[in-house]
């Protein structure tokens, strides 16, 4: 599989507007990999996992459409991953010569989001689909699983597995620390590419936070991975979703990673598995 970063952003963007700080700021004059647009994936140009603010113009920059998704995964409904207003454009009379569905899954919260979001005029063009943590499903060849994340009070928020081909993605924001039902699903499997979160960037709050993780919590998820045979040598590990709250750059956020063994995404990364 081909897994892309669209976007590796918590949900203020980087640089966030609104913000003066010195992250934010540097990433205004540099640009390239300190300026990050809000969370989103695609695999093999046909999954999409969850859909940003900045969606249509991520696509854009890496000289991508969206006419070859055919299925859609989100982790949950906020504005940062809920991008969901976009599926108006692939409606009749909107977007042209669309043959197929798009299949959407998610929560109960997610699929009425994108019921009310088509006002009616999805037709024929989207098969939207509730689906319940632990169990699997199957489209085009990809097998997907939602599992617990730890996230939202509102919701219950999913990550997912993605396997094809006799490997296994483990899509994880936002996760908060895993609840125990998540970490005794994966037991006994191999994960070959993790995406996990370090969204509070800080070492505050200690090794089991709810909501997201900090640097604390991502480094011991990653060992209890690890120590489980989840994670082997031959995983790659990925921190996305960051947050200026670190008040550290790409480079330094990085350089701390690397001493966990663990990579740093950037909006445009391109990974093969
Ligand atoms: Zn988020
Ligand atoms: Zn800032
Ligand atoms: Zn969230």
């Amino acid at each position: 599989m081909q897994f892309k970063f669209l976007g590796t952003a918590a949900s203020e963007g980087i640089p966030n507007p609104f913000c003066a700080c010195k992250v934010c700021t540097h990433a205004r004059e540099v640009l390239g990999v300190e300026r990050r647009t809000r969370a989103s994936a695609i695999i093999d140009g046909q999954v999409q996992i969850d859909m940003s603010p900045e969606w249509s113009y991520q696509l854009e920059r890496e000289h991508m459409t969206a006419r070859d998704i055919h299925t859609v995964l989100f982790t949950h409904t906020h504005p940062d991953h809920f991008n969901v207003g976009e599926f108006v454009s692939r409606c009749e009379n909107f977007g042209y010569d669309i043959k197929e569905p798009l299949h959407v899954y998610g929560n109960d919260c997610a699929i009425k989001g994108a019921f009310n979001a088509l006002d009616n005029l999805g037709g024929d063009r989207f098969i939207l689909q509730v689906v319940a943590p632990y169990m699997s499903f199957e489209n085009k060849g990809y097998k997907f699983t939602a599992v617990l994340a730890n996230h939202a009070r509102m919701e219950l928020c999913y990550n997912y597995l993605i396997e094809k081909d006799g490997k296994t993605i483990f899509y994880g924001l936002d996760s908060g620390f895993h609840p125990e039902s998540t970490f005794e699903f994966l037991k006994g499997k191999k994960i070959d590419l993790a995406i996990l979160e370090c969204t509070y960037a800080t070492y505050i709050q200690g090794n089991k936070t709810n909501n997201h993780l900090n640097f604390e919590s991502l480094f011991n998820e990653v060992s209890i991975l690890r120590d489980m045979k989840v994670l082997d040598a031959t995983s790659k590990v990925y921190a996305s979703h960051v947050s200026h709250s670190s008040k550290m750059t790409h480079s330094e956020i990085e350089k701390l990673l690397k001493e966990q063994n663990i990579n740093l995404a950037y909006d445009g990364l391109n990974l093969e598995v």
